[in-house]
């Protein structure tokens, strides 16, 4: 067997033949030459493995030229757009949130030219890239000052160094959380340089644990948003203001990490109640973070708003100056608490969209999806309209499930397994979901535009 892989492996084409094989082919004109050959490689070492290995290796030049030419008709992109149709608003994976109108207008203007992005035009001076945000953000959240940076874990990372470093931070033990990417609390602080101080358990945390915990060490008590879980049942926890009372008492600031943190309350549409960012702040909590790309429903971002004189100091540290957003997420930030000063964000930021559209709206979209698929179609993939739930998503209100209408595929001939194998590797992409032997794909999160893409794309298969 070992032996016939050998041989196997000298009838293997060379790069150059291969190359020659494929050179002029008109679906691979924009395809650079370095990027032909390096495929062209990978398909090699994947056959010489196979070979290696004793499998049935491919060494036919035709053949190995088609697998090439598939791989690189993908495009010249390896980032590209994918049609989701998990049902998940705010899908880390897919990108979380997508940008309004007004942003990808205000971000091409600011990309494809100079802007006044440190210059004060007026003093004739240089000024501050926060600046351009940090009024906004000022009067959405009730907050004295605002310093935004990378995202919302180095926000936490950058608070805690600064205000507690080498000093003991007290926090629950029901908070020590992990929202996955390796972001966790008591790792966080270990890289701030903080000493993390436990209290309480983890389903009950009174304020007398914090009281008992607090000593000449203390710098600062830590409240965190246990985002992508809950504890339920016999469960305590203390509560924002109960925190910022015992701190004053005491003379220490109390930090939140607030996670997603929404600007708007959304219970009118029938989501649970959440504290607001202007909420919190608004309970005497002296720094909140939050991201800018989870409801909020801008770009990737760490916003932290809070007392004037602790976040004079987060500016100053140089570790700031590392963290520092560029000025594509400035101006995509602004446009969004544009929207929100505006009044227009319900109606503008996508992610603010997708969480309250009805889903009466939802199912004329995934009927019109079924509609433009060929009957002899329909009934090979068993399509059908179903209703289902989708999830908020990013660690955002866990326990919700939102109604929402999706196109039901698979049969026994034709498995979602094998469905979900050959959508995601569609042109372009699609991602749903399986659920009881059929896929869904939910149309919470496919835009109206993606429709006709989506119909041609599940046509083909
Ligand atoms: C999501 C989240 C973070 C991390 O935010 P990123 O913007 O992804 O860096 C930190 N803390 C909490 C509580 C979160 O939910």
């Amino acid at each position: 067997m070992k032996a016939d892989g050998r041989a196997r492996l000298r009838e293997l084409p060379s790069v150059d033949q291969l190359v020659r094989e494929i050179e002029g082919r008109p679906e691979l004109d924009a395809i650079p030459r370095a990027r032909l050959t390096a495929c062209v490689r990978e398909v090699l070492a994947v056959e010489r493995r196979r070979a290696l290995h004793g499998g049935a290796a491919e060494v036919g030049a035709d053949a190995l030229a088609q697998r090439v030419v598939d791989a690189l008709a993908r495009g010249a992109f390896s980032l590209r757009p994918v049609i989701n149709a998990t049902g998940v608003v705010l899908h880390t994976g897919l990108g979380r949130a997508l940008l309004s109108p007004l942003a990808l207008e205000r971000l091409v203007l600011v990309a494809a030219g100079y802007s006044n992005l440190e210059i004060d035009l007026a003093e004739k001076k240089r000024g501050s890239r926060y600046c351009h945000v940090e009024g906004l953000l000022r009067r959405l959240t009730g907050a004295e000052d605002a310093l935004v940076v990378n995202n919302n874990a180095a926000a936490v990372l950058l608070a805690l160094e600064t205000l507690a470093r080498g000093k003991e931070v007290v926090v629950s033990r029901g908070e020590l959380i992990e929202i996955g990417g390796e972001f966790r609390i008591p790792d966080i602080m270990l890289r701030s340089g903080a000493v993390l101080r436990e209290v309480g358990t983890t389903n009950r945390t009174h304020l007398e644990d914090y009281a008992a915990a607090i000593g000449r060490e203390t710098a600062l008590i830590l409240k965190v948003h246990p985002s992508n879980y809950r504890v339920v049942g016999f469960s305590a926890e203390v509560s924002s203001r109960e925190l910022v009372g015992l701190a004053r008492e005491r003379g220490i600031p109390v930090m939140e990490d607030l996670g997603s943190g929404s600007l708007v309350d959304l219970r009118d549409v029938g989501l649970p109640y959440e504290p607001t960012v202007p909420e919190v702040v608004g309970t005497g909590v002296d720094v909140v973070t939050f991201s800018g790309d989870k409801l909020l429903g801008g770009p990737q971002a760490g916003i932290v708003v809070g007392r004037q004189e602790l976040l004079a100091r987060l500016k100053k540290n140089p570790l700031n100056r590392a963290l520092r957003i560029d000025k594509l997420t400035i101006a995509a930030l602004e446009a969004t608490l544009y929207a929100y000063e505006a009044g227009t964000a319900r109606e503008t930021v996508p992610t603010l969209q997708m969480l309250i559209e009805p889903l009466a709206s939802i199912r004329r979209r995934a009927e019109s999806l079924l509609a433009r698929l060929p009957s002899a179609q329909v009934a090979r993939l068993g399509a059908a309209v179903q209703d289902d739930q989708s999830q908020v998503g990013g660690g955002a209100l866990p326990t919700v499930e939102l109604p929402t209408a999706a196109l039901a595929v698979g049969t026994a001939a034709l498995p979602a397994q094998d469905l979900d194998d050959r959508l995601r590797r569609a042109e372009p992409p699609v991602m749903g979901r399986i659920k009881d032997d059929r896929l869904l794909l939910d149309c919470r999160t496919v835009l109206p535009e993606q429709i006709p893409d989506l119909a041609r794309v599940l046509s083909a298969l």
